[in-house]
């Protein structure tokens, strides 16, 4: 397996890679989806009873929303995960960190949520305790609206997790590939170069002077409509999948980098496939 190509925008990934076989590219797609790591609130304490503010004005704690409403969109909202400490393995995920659980700064995040009504609360109202750099990546997604004398105090709680545990601690999302399509034209065979190129539905080819031109052929979604005769010509055109070159994007919801992504999901399955080989000589 060799990458060729990894481009990476904001959170959008690209990789294109070669010399692969399908069922180690579907692997990898697995892998990015179940076993890269990401910090997730997933244990929040509601204060109950009345709040105070400064001035002694009091408010109740209450929402329009069921507590469980609210835990699920906390669980939801993405928290930074030190991308640096994850790849050296200095994250831990609770139950193997060495505080035994108790809770430390390899292995959890604590957050305070402190509103009063009338407002809207928003994943950027959640204050961290510690470094302000740990404050929720998309500060307006909103949690609950709280109407008048309503407030809202929260101490919320994010650990390490990976994504075949429970979504929220899923970084990966949106993930596809394709094999890299090979096209080639014959252009004594091409009919109506300007034909092809309208029916074509993802825009791969242009047409300069009569000749139809192979412009952007990662587009390409083989559906072979320009291999139509009747569009074509017989021949004119041929689409080919090369079924060891594969196109793969993906995008992360922000907790973790495309790139460091990338570099988690493929130590892994090298680890995996490692403790396999392992386990298989031990057996003979
Ligand atoms: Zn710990």
């Amino acid at each position: 397996m060799k990458i060729d190509r990894m481009e990476i925008s904001g959170r959008k990934g690209v990789v294109v890679f070669s010399d692969v076989e399908p069922f180690m590219i579907n692997a990898f797609r697995r892998s990015l989806i179940a076993d890269v790591p990401k910090m997730a609130i997933d244990h929040i304490e509601i204060h109950l009873g009345a709040i105070s503010d400064e001035s002694g004005h009091t408010y109740e704690s209450t929402t329009p929303l069921f507590d469980e409403i609210i835990a699920h969109r906390l669980s939801l909202t993405p928290v930074p995960t030190d991308c640096d400490a994850l790849l050296k393995g200095h994250l831990k995920l609770k139950e193997e960190c060495s505080c035994d659980g108790t809770g430390c700064a390899n292995c959890q995040i604590m957050y305070s949520l402190n509103k009063r009504g009338p407002c809207t609360v928003y994943s950027g109202d959640l204050e961290p305790l510690g470094d302000e750099k740990l404050k929720p990546i998309d500060a307006k997604i909103p949690i609950v609206k709280l109407t008048e004398d309503e407030g809202i105090l929260i101490y919320a709680t994010a650990h390490l997790g990976n994504g075949k545990t429970h979504a929220r601690w899923q970084a990966v999302h949106a993930v596809g590939y394709k094999p890299i399509p090979e096209i080639t034209v014959n252009q004594e065979k091409v009919k109506d170069a300007d034909r092809i190129a309208a029916n074509c539905p993802r825009d791969v080819f242009t047409v300069n002077k009569k000749t139809l031109i192979v412009s952007d052929p990662e587009s390409c979604i083989l559906c072979r409509t320009c291999e139509n005769e009747d569009i074509g010509g017989i021949g004119a055109v041929k689409v080919n999948a090369d079924t060891t070159t594969f196109l793969f994007k993906f995008e992360t919801d922000g907790s973790v980098d495309p790139a460091t992504a990338v570099k988690y999901a493929l130590d892994y399955l090298i680890a995996k496939f490692g403790d396999f080989e392992t386990l298989l000589s031990e057996s003979k």
